[in-house]
């Protein structure tokens, strides 16, 4: 499995024709805290819809999602998004359009008082069979190979029991 390591705001961004890899957004080189959470994206922060979150005007954080975010730095605890986003790999979002709504979301984040460590983004399809699809573990071993998270006493918040978008 390879991956996609990206700058601060993902500048560094490869070209993104290659959607065959994990894609992570590192916020920070290393966590100023040792306690994490792991949060999925749509349907925790924002709002989800059935065809997707294709663009940043469709992007809608829930009402307490920032508060919520601003509580966690407060308390010292990490937060890491993992998310899956398939809507890359179906060919429904651009890559620009999926960078977009990344550094919108995080600058937003930011602006409110919460931070994210960094997010992890599996870009393919269910019948693509990756690795790192949840409810498959890739991009939580990613993280916890990165940032030396402990698996096995960190939390994981998604909305869905088993396959989300
Ligand atoms: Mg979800
Ligand atoms: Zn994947």
């Amino acid at each position: 499995m390879h991956c996609f390591f990206h700058s601060e705001d993902c500048q560094a961004a490869g070209s993104g024709e290659d959607n065959s890899s994990m894609i992570i957004c590192s916020g920070r080189p290393a966590a100023a805290f040792t306690s994490f959470v792991f949060l999925d994206r749509d349907g925790i922060l924002n709002v989800d819809r059935s065809d997707h979150v294709k663009h940043w005007s469709e992007f809608q954080f829930y009402p307490d999602a920032l508060e919520a975010l601003r509580r966690l730095r407060r308390r010292k605890i990490e937060v890491i998004l993992v998310s899956n986003q398939s809507a890359l790999n179906r060919g429904l979002t651009q890559w620009n359009d999926f960078l977009d709504i990344h550094r919108n979301m995080l600058q937003r984040i930011r602006a409110e008082g919460g931070d994210l460590l960094a997010a992890f983004y599996c870009p393919h399809r269910p019948d693509e069979a990756c690795d790192c699809r949840k409810p498959r573990p890739g991009m939580l071993r990613a993280a916890a190979d990165l940032y030396g998270v402990p698996l096995h006493a960190t939390t994981m918040m998604g909305d869905k029991v088993t396959v989300g978008h």
